[in-house]
């Protein structure tokens, strides 16, 4: 086998436990008989309808009150990768239930993000984009149908007494005074809090289920609360507004979910998303079958927070330009940032989806996204840290050209011209006055190629004052042009490359690096002495962003926002989308060639 082949460096896709319960469930074809009515609806909306053409329907259901960010990918990924795989669709479903917290601008943005992924909630004829507030009028039909039923009623305790009542993980609860009031006096209560009776928090209607249960969330959770407030979507037409842990089941069974995936924590909620559906099924309200709840692990990755309270403070507090900065793992910064979607779905295929809680190295990602540029990126040449070269035997004010190929593996991607003349940018790590031991490039007396053009012969240098090395002075063998028959005839050890500095673009560029230093930002580390308490604030990467003017091949000047390039022996970098002017491009670095990280001290 060789060695490209070998397992090590193409991973098989990593297991997805999800997966087999689909296929199961296709195979008891336990969806089957599902019908739709084209849109949301209760059992009899659907029941009137033709046979459910999606054999499976996930969904992604974010709140409204943020930027998305890298978890969100792994999930976003996993729902419309499932539709896709399966023949089913995927619903983006906005969980706008909570009246405080949600803005147009997160909206706008959530659907940007999942479009710029290549995912669609549009297919076959279907638009599956919903708002979860246009189920206000069900929930409420079906609280009140739970209180008829004798499954829930409106409790009066102020919200000390009903924390105090709700027992412990160890000690049941108590059973309020209300708990036994009659459905009349309870549906009586649920209307006035619906007219505007009450004020917030004055009564609150509860599932009955058992206060003394071992699960805290079967205790008769809130399922409706009074809550004063203007929506952005239904205004003030509301002012009783519905726990997360009711609305979003009911979400799921009305879009004839079949698999509602979610991460861990909703794990103990389960019991509760199971009873309530079942109640409402029994009543006829919901069609069967009911969807089905799964759970995976969140995705953790080392050198990252994606809590969403720490990314409010590292904007509002200025650690970092903004919610686009380049730096911030959301995804409209990883977009900036040169993260491309092709990388985070090799990424999702590659970590997997599983249970148990992970911790993926900060390295399996950026591979991840070396891989998929050193595939798609085109190379160019750009000189990061210039230092003068002039060619002492080339004439003054000659030009000529040089081929270079845009991607060594992909002849098909043609060559492009670069000038080359008498002075030139190279690296100032290609020159070194007295060569270290292994040192190839240039040094008085020794010879390298410039790529893609001259061998040259290194005589000497100028400095300035100080004794810093200015400009560099050599002679080129006018015999030895890449891609002539004399190219071969001297054998050479280094290889720089070089931008003309008469016709280079000369451009800032930024050089991104993690933003944080530390595996585990704000986490105690060994031999920390008992009472230190650290915070994520102080493990930030002071060296996360470095600016420069360096000096690149002519033709990037026309790059357009978003281009990838790999600039030779540097790394990828990606034309900047909001600080590049037309003609005028300046660049982000989005990773190094490899990794450089694991090397460092005090990993
Ligand atoms: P919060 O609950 O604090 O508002 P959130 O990150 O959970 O934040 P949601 O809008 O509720 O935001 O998330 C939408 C979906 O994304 C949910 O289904 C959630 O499970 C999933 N999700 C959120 N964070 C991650 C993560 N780190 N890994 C995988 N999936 C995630
Ligand atoms: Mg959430």
């Amino acid at each position: 086998m060789s060695k490209e082949n070998t397992p090590a460096n193409t991973p098989a896709p990593a297991a997805n436990f999800i997966k087999n319960i689909v296929e199961a469930d296709l195979a008891a074809g336990k969806h089957a008989q599902r019908r739709w009515a084209g849109q949301p609806g209760t059992a009899a909306d659907h029941a009137a309808a033709p046979l459910d053409p999606a054999k499976i329907r996930t969904r992604f259901p974010p709140e409204p009150n943020g930027y998305l960010h890298f978890g969100h990918a792994k999930s976003i990924l996993l729902n419309f990768g499932l539709a896709e795989q399966y023949g089913g669709r995927c619903h983006l479903r906005f969980d706008d239930t909570n009246p405080e917290k949600e803005e147009q601008e997160y909206v706008d943005s959530i659907i940007d993000a999942v479009h710029w992924l290549g995912c669609s909630w549009e297919k076959s004829g279907e638009t599956n984009l919903y708002y979860a507030s246009n189920y206000f009028d069900w929930m409420v039909a079906f609280a009140e149908h739970l209180i008829a039923t004798g499954h829930a009623y409106v409790d009066s305790q102020n919200a000390e007494e009903m924390r105090a009542n709700r027992g412990t993980l160890t000690q049941p609860g108590k059973d309020s005074p209300y708990r036994n009031r009659s459905a009349d006096e309870s549906m009586d209560l649920f209307k006035r809090m619906q007219a505007g009776e009450f004020a917030d928090g004055a009564h609150i209607l509860r599932a009955k289920i058992d206060m003394a249960a071992p699960n805290i969330n079967l205790r008769d959770p809130a399922i409706y609360r009074i809550r004063h407030a203007t929506h952005h979507n239904t205004g003030d037409k509301w002012c009783v507004y519905p726990m997360y842990t009711f609305a979003h089941p009911i979400e799921d069974a009305l879009e004839n979910i079949t698999h509602s995936i979610c991460t861990l924590e909703f794990e103990d909620q389960r019991p509760f998303y199971d009873w309530l559906l079942e109640r409402l099924a029994e009543g006829n309200l919901l069609q069967r079958p009911l969807p089905q709840q799964i759970e995976f692990s969140r995705l953790n990755l080392t050198y990252v927070v994606l809590s969403k309270r720490k990314l409010i403070q590292l904007v509002d507090e200025k650690h970092v330009d903004g919610w686009d900065d380049p730096r911030m793992p959301t995804l409209v910064g990883a977009r900036r940032r040169g993260y491309t979607p092709e990388g985070f779905r090799l990424f999702a295929e590659r970590i997997g989806v599983s249970k148990h809680d992970s911790l993926i190295d900060y390295i399996v990602f950026e591979d991840c996204f070396r891989e998929v540029l050193n595939d798609s990126a085109e190379r160019r040449v750009a000189v990061l840290d210039p230092l003068k070269l002039v060619i002492t035997n080339y004439p003054e004010g000659q030009t000529e050209e040089a081929f270079a190929p845009n991607h060594p593996l992909k002849p098909e991607l043609g060559k492009r011209s670069m000038p080359f003349s008498r002075e030139l940018w190279i690296e100032a790590e290609d020159f070194m006055e007295a060569p270290s031991k292994g040192f190839h490039r240039l040094y008085p007396g020794n010879m390298a190629r410039l790529k893609y053009g001259y061998i040259v012969k290194c005589t000497g240098c100028e400095k300035d004052a100080s004794g810093k090395v200015t400009t560099v002075l050599c002679e080129y063998l006018p015999e030895t042009k890449s891609g002539t028959p004399g190219a071969d005839s001297i054998k050479v050890k280094g290889n720089l490359h070089w931008v003309s500095v008469a016709h280079g673009y000369t451009a800032e560029v930024r050089l991104y690096d993690r933003l944080f230093a530390v595996p585990a930002p704000g986490a105690r580390r060994e031999g920390d002495a008992p009472e230190l308490e650290r915070d994520y604030l102080d493990d930030i990467n002071p060296n996360s962003k470095q600016l420069i003017t360096a000096h690149l091949e002519p033709s990037l000047k026309d790059a357009k926002a978003e281009d990838c390039f790999q600039f030779e022996r540097h790394g990828y970098f990606v034309a900047d989308s909001k600080d590049s002017k037309a003609g005028a491009p300046v660049f982000n670095r989005t990773v190094t060639l490899r990794d450089s990280w694991s090397a460092k001290p005090g990993k």
